[in-house]
């Protein structure tokens, strides 16, 4: 009796780097980061697909909602 595809999935989860395009980490705004404490921090972070802009791709949506397509949600 096993039921392993019990998928709760309306939100794609998707994976955002903690450190941008420039090298900047994401959690302390820090060139070149590599502190333990933001990597524990950032493994932390769960992000979706968001669901204002689409990821992006819907026209006309806010520029500030989310990052890169990605939203952040607290668990
Ligand atoms: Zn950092
Ligand atoms: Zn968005």
């Amino acid at each position: 009796m096993s039921n392993p595809s019990s998928t709760i999935m309306q939100e794609r989860s998707v994976t955002v780097p903690r450190l941008n395009f420039a090298g900047v980490c994401m959690a302390c705004t820090e060139r070149d980061c590599e502190k333990s404490a933001c990597l524990a921090f950032w493994s932390r972070l769960r992000w979706i697909v968001c669901p204002i802009c689409n990821g992006g791709s819907l026209e006309g949506s806010p520029v500030d909602c989310c990052t890169y397509g990605a939203m952040e949600i607290r668990c």
